[in-house]
């Protein structure tokens, strides 16, 4: 690679910063594998296999004002997301009180919100707690703007461990040497390890001194309900939300945020005004007018998982997790027999046969694939190629 003399004006923070992996585009993997992109059977990325409502395409078909910018205050999403919250909270079991249209951010996949929070809060010589093994933008995001990111490791069976979060953030705060941590980042259901963040943690952890940052981009498929009216009670929490799992529409890149109030004026002054393209808008629309249609496409991927699950645990080599996502997390053993790199051979294994499961080879996810929940036809594919690699 070239060298320029230039590259010394960059942020001196940026150079020991590791670069995000991306996944392999599906057409090359296609192109490699000589399997035909419809055959593949993609369960590595989380991605809603029946995709959007129908109603997403035909309302992007028909809209005829392409060449006009989006509205910058995202009016009718806003409105149309503040009474899809409130639907949702009427639900048997969640009655609470709504959450107003403008405590409600809508964005360019939450992955911008993540941006966002780090921008206006952190520098060098501030701190995020990160709990992993968890989702990776979270810790990405904050070195990006120059903070450190302070790990409390989850316990053996993925849950937050509450206590030693509380020792290091007092810890952090009394030494004056230590970068102060400002925001908790914090998964439910967690991403790789499908677990629920119980209420009595997540309150506990919301007395802590510092910004909670609650990412529910898999609540939809859980059997709990998002805590999106605990913003109104709670003026550190700050809830993200997408339409790329549950709506289907990960490549339109919608997702959106609940503040609170106070933190509402900054945002507005901080957010790109045209953030939300107006394909993303109509995709999102259109999926709410839809969403009761939606839900039932939630649930059979709800009732999949829970036919996954045993029958996953029904594979020698495997020991899966529970989950309340749309993926299942599995620890891999006695797989490759020769010794290490068990999750390795298996993920390559059926790779080769056309099916694509995420591995990770890190701590806490030792030896470990996640398979997002697909088809039942796609289940039966994948389970008949497990059984017969046993
Ligand atoms: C997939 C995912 C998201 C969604 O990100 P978008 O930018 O909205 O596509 C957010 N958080 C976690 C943990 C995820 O796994």
């Amino acid at each position: 690679m070239q060298t320029s003399t230039f590259q010394s004006l960059l942020k001196p923070h940026l150079a020991g910063l590791e670069e995000y992996t991306p996944i392999q585009p599906f057409e090359v993997l296609s192109k490699r594998l000589g399997v035909p992109a419809g055959e593949i059977i993609k369960l590595d990325a989380n991605e809603n296999p029946y995709g959007p409502h129908p109603a997403v395409a035909e309302a992007l078909a028909e809209y005829a004002y392409y060449h006009i910018y989006p509205d910058p205050q995202q009016t009718e999403l806003r409105q149309a997301l503040a009474i899809h919250l409130q639907k949702e909270q009427s639900q048997p079991g969640a009655a609470h009180p709504s959450v107003p249209v403008e405590q409600i951010l809508p964005s360019h996949g939450t992955d911008e919100i993540l941006d966002y929070l780090c921008r206006l809060f952190l520098g060098p010589g501030d701190a995020i707690i990160n709990t992993p093994p968890t989702f990776g933008m979270y810790s990405f995001d904050a070195k990006l703007v120059g903070a450190e990111v302070l790990e409390v490791w989850r316990t053996d069976d993925y849950h937050i461990n509450v206590e030693a979060t509380y020792n290091l953030v007092t810890a952090a705060t009394q030494d004056e040497e230590s970068s102060r941590p400002k925001l908790l980042f914090l998964t439910s259901p967690n991403n790789p390890t499908g677990n629920w963040l119980p209420d009595n943690d997540l309150r506990r952890l919301l007395d802590l001194p510092l910004i909670v940052v609650l990412d529910e981009a898999y609540v939809e498929f859980a059997f709990e309900t998002s805590r999106a009216p605990w913003v109104l009670e709670h003026d550190n929490l700050v809830i993200i939300r997408t339409f790329s799992k549950s709506a289907g529409i990960a490549g339109l890149r919608l997702g959106y945020g609940i503040f609170p109030e106070w933190m509402m004026p900054v945002i507005w002054k901080f957010k790109q005004p045209y953030n939300v393209n107006v394909a993303a808008t109509i995709a999102g629309l259109a999926s709410l007018r839809h969403i009761d249609e939606m839900q039932s496409t939630v649930e059979k991927i709800r009732a999949e998982r829970e036919r996954l699950l045993p029958a996953l645990q029904d594979v020698p080599f495997l020991t899966p997790y529970p989950s309340s996502a749309n993926f299942i997390l599995c620890r891999v053993d006695g797989f490759n027999v020769e010794g290490s790199g068990d999750a390795a051979a298996l993920k390559l294994a059926l790779e080769l046969r056309g099916i694509l499961v995420r591995y990770y080879q890190k701590p806490g996810l030792d030896n470990c694939i996640r398979i997002s929940v697909g088809r039942p036809e796609q289940t039966d594919r994948l389970l008949d190629e497990l059984h017969r690699l046993a």
